[in-house]
């Protein structure tokens, strides 16, 4: 088997052309993880986490940043799937977090910034890539709403794949159903697709009894929770060879939590603004630092520095995850975006240039 994973590995990184900063894949997972701070994954006790554990085994880092204005869910993965930041005069401007009102009340993102608003749905979709959201919390609907075939806008690239641009929207409660709505999907075996998972019980258990990483804490089971459905998740994959090889994660978090104790308002702290951003290729490969990787094309900043919108450049942001599963895909840039809106975010090193004879 490692025999194997290895040689479909090269295969996948030999169709990389010498200026590509990523392989492509058939399928990209979008892993949100509510209030995920990396303190808990990192360190000896990461064993007990078989799931996170492999996604590192890839291009990771346990210091990317959430948006600098605003660490709360709505307007976290509003960004992940746009690329914007929340405000300013490239952001994307939603900045409730509760659940939106009807798209005839002002609840779409168009309604609320002025003008269309487009997502990597779009892009994915207009493209004949098949797309899905699936979240444990019902104010995600701000996404479905926005981009349904009523408020979607018209498809203009090649076929017409029509003005809704997410095929299924489902809200669950647990994240054992999260899981088994995703996999239940892949199963369908879609010939491309997108699909964006939300779990939320880790930011449940800090609310309730505080981000507490100790051993033992009611945070921790509950990032342990989330971590067996992903290990479920990755062995599905694994499992079927439709599927495996051909699919990558993208794993991050909209913040992490704990200033105020019970929550994760202050966006200036770093135990709310430092999420990790884990990249897995399709197969464990060996570890690298993202940062590191890109120092030459993203800010390099210590994770207790607070860092602005206006910094040039920015330091690693999870706003960059719409643009980066596009990238992963194939597919261009979300028109309109900002963060990596090159698709320059460096996934594997550079080819060593040829030594001239
Ligand atoms: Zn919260």
């Amino acid at each position: 088997m490692p025999v194997f994973a290895t040689a479909a590995l090269l295969l996948a990184f030999s169709n990389v052309g010498l200026t590509a900063s990523a392989p492509v894949f058939d399928h990209v997972i979008v892993i949100s993880v509510d209030g995920l701070r990396p303190d808990v994954i990192d360190g000896p006790e990461d064993g007990a986490l078989p799931g996170f554990s492999r996604l590192k085994r890839g291009p990771h880092t346990l210091q990317a940043r959430t948006d600098a204005t605003m660490t709360v869910t709505l307007p976290n993965h509003v960004s992940m799937a746009t690329s914007r930041p929340v405000a300013g005069p490239n952001g994307h401007g939603w900045t409730e977090n509760i659940d939106p009102p009807a798209a005839r009340h002002g609840g779409t993102l168009c309604k609320k910034h002025g003008s269309y608003v487009t997502s990597m749905f779009d892009v994915a979709h207009n493209r004949g890539v098949t797309t899905a959201i699936i979240a444990t919390k019902s104010k995600f609907s701000i996404l479905v709403q926005s981009f349904d075939d009523a408020e979607g806008e018209m498809d203009r690239d090649g076929n017409d794949d029509g003005k809704g641009k997410v095929d299924l929207f489902a809200i669950t409660r647990t994240s054992r159903m999260a899981r088994d709505h995703s996999t239940g999907w892949l199963a369908l075996h879609p010939k491309r697709s997108l699909l964006f998972v939300h779990f939320a019980a880790p930011d449940g258990a800090g609310h309730e009894f505080e981000w507490d990483t100790a051993m033992g804490s009611p945070y921790r089971a509950a990032v342990k929770e989330v971590d067996t459905e992903i290990a479920a998740l990755m062995t599905m994959i694994d499992a079927d060879p439709a599927l495996r090889g051909r699919v990558a994660i993208i794993l991050t978090a909209d913040h992490g939590g704990g200033v105020p104790a019970k929550t994760h308002t202050e966006w200036t702290a770093p135990e709310n603004f430092n999420v990790p951003l884990l990249i897995w290729l399709g197969s464990d490969t060996a570890a690298t630092e993202l940062i590191a990787l890109n120092s030459d094309r993203r800010a390099v900043v210590p994770s207790t520095t607070y860092v602005g919108d206006d910094a040039v450049p920015q330091p690693i942001r999870t706003a960059e995850v719409g643009n980066l599963a596009l990238q992963l895909l194939g597919l261009p840039a979300i028109p309109g975006s900002v963060a990596n809106a090159q698709q320059d975010l460096l996934l594997i090193e550079p080819p060593a240039p040829k030594a001239t004879q």
